[in-house]
């Protein structure tokens, strides 16, 4: 099959090169709202009752009819709890004594509340004017019975799943989990718990990935480090591709390595090598397996981690069925350090954002930004973007700053 090597490509074009030619998942599961937590709904979720489901008072006070006010103080003919509703005879010309939450009694008009009202023995007077319906939340004010309360592609977390519960609703459809397939290639690598032999150094990347993918609630299929070996390299690529939805691997795709890692794609799939215009992570692999999507990051654990965050985090967005956008909008922010660039690339640096003393955003660097310092990250909070055509930033002058999200630890 066909593959070949671009020039250097915008992150906004690879982004919707990818994107164009994915198809959401579909099959779906119903599981139970104690077990949904990070799914993502499949159909929209509609209301089966009214919320509330009846009307009830908004206030502690007294139930009251229009006609029985502007005389003389009112007796109390009976109490309404939420939980335990009046259901005696209501005699004209008296008031029900009622709680926040209980149900109003048929043909009450408004509620007073506690403090416009004082006792006069055994009666009660109201010290204001009363109009109809206040204090009175209606049946059906918050959500009609049929109304959709979510769409589908909604993920499931703390403001929607108590939202279904609330309606009484036990289950919920949503789509299956993607399966996601890593590997990182390169012979220097050895598992965190292992000796290093010289030359050697640990795998940042599949940990890095890894835990980015749980985090979006992906099923993941670890297949460990993978040796420079083309058979090796073959027989993880088969294996991955048969059991995922999507490969991931990291390494063999910078320009040492790519010819050879291409050669062996060329053989499995459609593969694009792209050179992107970014910093870090300007080699980036994309294309179709036989069954599974492919995606090559870069082996340098920075490139690696911000080509995940930019381009495979929108496309597992969509891949999962995922409505809300995957990244945060970005802000403007003052430099308030100096932000070292030559123009050519995007420039995604590491730093960290606060609101200044003028109650604008400001934004300092954290320091080192080569694409190996990862430790860059742990003091960060945003990425500071800087165009492809700028230059080095000097304090005071505006940068585009994203902030980053759970993945990050934002
Ligand atoms: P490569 O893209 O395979 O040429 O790797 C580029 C650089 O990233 C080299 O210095 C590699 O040693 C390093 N590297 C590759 N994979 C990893 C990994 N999984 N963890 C940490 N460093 C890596
Ligand atoms: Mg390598």
């Amino acid at each position: 099959m066909e593959s070949f090597t671009a020039g250097l490509i915008s992150l906004e074009d690879a982004r919707q090169k990818m994107l164009a030619q994915l198809t959401p998942l579909t099959d779906s599961e119903r599981l139970s709202i104690y077990r949904a937590a990070g799914r993502i709904t499949a159909a929209p979720v509609v209301s089966p009752l009214n919320v509330p489901p009846f009307d009830n008072s908004a206030m502690d006070g007294y139930a009251v009819r229009l006609a029985d006010l502007g005389g003389d103080a009112l007796p109390v003919a009976g109490k309404a709890f939420a939980g335990a509703p009046f259901s005696g005879d209501w005699p004209a010309g008296s008031c029900i004594r009622i709680m926040t939450g209980a149900p109003v009694p048929a043909g009450a008009e408004a509620v007073v509340m506690q403090e416009e009202s004082v006792p006069e023995g055994d009666r009660v007077r109201f010290t204001a004017a009363v109009k109809a319906g206040q204090n009175i939340r209606r049946a059906g004010e918050d959500i009609r019975q049929g109304d959709s309360v979510l769409t589908a592609g909604v993920r499931l977390g703390a403001a929607e799943l108590p939202l279904i519960a609330s309606l009484g609703i036990g289950e919920v459809d949503v789509l299956r989990r993607l399966r996601v397939a890593i590997f990182s290639t390169g012979d220097e690598l050895q598992p965190v718990g292992e000796p290093l032999a010289a030359g050697q150094i640990y795998d940042t990347n599949r940990f890095a990935v890894r835990l980015m993918l749980d985090a979006l609630g992906c099923e993941v299929i670890d297949l460990g480090i993978i040796r420079d070996d083309p058979d090796a390299l073959r027989a993880a690529f088969l294996r991955a591709d048969r059991e995922a939805d999507l490969v991931i691997s990291s390494g063999g795709v910078s320009v040492g390595e790519a010819d050879y890692t291409k050669a062996m794609l060329d053989e499995l799939g459609e593969i694009t090598f792209w050179k992107l215009a970014i910093k870090p992570g300007k080699p980036f692999a994309f294309g179709r397996l036989s069954q599974s999507w492919f995606c090559g990051l870069p082996g340098n654990p920075v490139s690696a981690a911000v080509t995940f965050y930019q381009l495979v985090q929108p496309l597992l967005a969509k891949l999962s069925g995922l409505q809300a956008a995957a990244l945060p909008p970005r802000q403007r922010a003052r430099a308030v350090s100096r932000l070292k660039k030559s123009p050519g690339r995007l420039d995604f640096q590491r730093g960290l954002f606060s609101r200044g003393e003028d109650g604008e955003l400001q934004v300092a660097s954290t320091g080192h930004q080569g694409s190996h310092v990862f430790s860059s990250f742990s003091q960060a909070n945003c990425f500071i973007v800087l165009e492809r055509d700028r230059g080095s930033v000097e304090p005071g002058e505006w940068v585009e700053i994203e902030p980053f999200n759970a993945l990050l630890g934002g």
